[in-house]
């Protein structure tokens, strides 16, 4: 008898678990609380078994057809000259291999999704209740309707989960509030994401598209101040403020926020959920784990997890057992990720000029060929991503993988790359030194 699943959230995760679960025979309905498909979003990229799954579902030459064409990753000086390059070279560098916009990947997921799955947008979930067969969902629509498992995709800010869950979650402040926007391209901008630091916390960054379009950043780092409850308009004259003057194109950039229409605005926080079923309801993506765009493995997890909920749910008739496999599944992979340390943020955004220097200086020597070959480990997989191979033998598709290197050690991008440049950065320093105690005057003073 095919099983009834509710999804809340049409997006990245949610359009992954009903194509993995509509394809197996089930009968799925997604419910978005958007009046029609959002399209929205900036760079986001997959990387380590987060590709697999694409990869499983014959999706990743779609996907890589679709990047943004971006051609790696500089900072920058306020006149535009570059401080450190790190040019993609067909691997996970800061610019993975597959880096992509949210949008065109949520479409490509939905696409493949609704072939095999209802859709239902502008409604939502108003209330669930459960009982040992099943959940009923009452909708904001006035709908009720019965459910094997209720999946709530809803991502970071997720109402359902409030409800189903309240007082769970202890938000993990990551003291760094970002906005994302499109801006016209000019004609001199190339194909690199440029990174400016400013002084006080800020940064500013441009990334190319394949729409004709660039992808605009701005964010500073500071302690959570509610931001994200006010509305657009106040939200846009605050960066405005905080940006004035700040340097190399952010009068540009702040001149595209006024007329974009792609606006996305956040102050960073983790969700952290003691558990991630209750009875008959699951959460999954974002609304259960954001690890933030500073973890630089949102989108990766968020594809994992909803393949292999959607595996245990597949080769497990019995609902609560199913969610407590992949939790258990997914736990180690996702706790790694969130391990951030809060410092990071102010690691990559320095409040004073001196700091802006030695960022830059840690950069470039990161960025150089030899250490890259280290460097360039960090940015694949991580030891602790979840073992896809457990789910070869079943209809999920394990056979189309094609074998990979077991993932490296990688973290969080911005750190792993500072740490590497710190060390290599104090060694330069200290051969440096040993070199000129060699060949300067044996004058017996303090070596530099
Ligand atoms: C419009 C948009 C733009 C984004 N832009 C960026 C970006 O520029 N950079 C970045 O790093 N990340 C961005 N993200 C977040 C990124 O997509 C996620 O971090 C990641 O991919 C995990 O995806 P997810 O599916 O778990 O959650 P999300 O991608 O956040 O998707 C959640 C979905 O649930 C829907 N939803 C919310 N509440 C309800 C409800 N009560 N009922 C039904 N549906 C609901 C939302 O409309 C959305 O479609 C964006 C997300 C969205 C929705």
């Amino acid at each position: 008898m095919s099983r009834h699943i509710l999804i809340a959230g049409a997006s990245v995760a949610g359009n992954t678990i009903a194509w993995w679960l509509g394809r197996a025979g089930f009968d799925v309905t997604v419910v978005e609380r958007a009046p029609a498909f959002r399209d929205g979003g900036q760079n986001i990229d997959v990387r380590g078994v987060g590709r697999d799954v694409m990869r499983r579902m014959g999706l990743e030459r779609a996907a890589l057809d679709h990047g943004t064409g971006e051609e790696g990753t500089a900072w920058v000086e306020a006149d535009g000259r570059v401080a450190a390059a790190f040019p993609a070279d067909g691997t996970d560098g800061p610019t993975a291999e597959m880096e992509i916009l949210r949008g065109d990947l949520a479409r490509l997921l939905y696409d493949a999704a609704r072939e095999h799955s209802t859709y239902r947008f502008g409604d939502r979930i108003a209330d669930i209740g459960q009982d040992g067969t099943g959940a009923t969902v009452t909708f904001a629509s006035g709908l009720v309707e019965r459910y094997d498992a209720v999946i709530i995709a809803e991502g970071v800010g997720s109402a359902t989960r409030a409800l189903v869950f309240p007082g769970e979650n202890r938000s993990r402040w990551m003291n760094l509030t970002i906005a994302y926007f499109t801006i016209p391209r000019m004609p001199d901008d190339d194909r690199m994401w440029r990174w400016y630091n400013a002084p006080g916390g800020r940064s500013v960054s441009l990334r190319p598209d394949r729409h004709g379009t660039a992808r605009a950043m701005l964010s500073v780092q500071q302690p959570p101040g509610g931001e994200q409850d006010w509305d657009a308009d106040r939200q846009k004259s605050w960066l405005r403020e905080r940006f004035a003057g700040a340097g190399w194109q952010t009068d540009r950039v702040l001149a595209g926020m006024a007329d974009t229409d792609d606006f996305y605005f956040d102050v960073l926080r983790q969700v952290r959920m003691p558990r991630w079923s209750a009875g008959r309801v699951a959460l999954t993506g974002d609304a259960a784990w954001c690890a933030t765009p500073i973890a630089g493995y949102g989108t990766t997890l968020a594809i994992t997890g909803a393949y292999v909920l959607a595996a245990e749910l597949i080769r497990t008739a019995d609902v609560p057992t199913a969610f407590a496999a992949y939790e258990q599944a997914m736990r180690p992979m996702v706790e790694d990720a969130q391990g951030v340390p809060t410092i990071a943020p102010r690691l990559a955004n320095p409040h004073s000029r001196p700091g802006i220097r030695l960022l830059h200086a840690v950069l470039n020597v990161a960025s150089r060929p030899v250490v890259r070959r280290v460097t360039g480990k960090l940015f694949g997989g991580r030891s602790k991503d979840v073992d896809l191979s457990r789910y070869d033998d079943h209809p999920s598709g394990g056979k189309q993988v094609e074998p990979r290197g077991r993932p490296g050690g990688g973290g969080v991008p911005i750190v792993a790359l500072g740490g590497v440049g710190v060390i290599a950065f104090v060694a330069w320093r200290r051969a440096s030194a040993r070199a000129a105690g060699r060949t300067g005057p044996k004058s017996g003073g303090m070596k530099r």
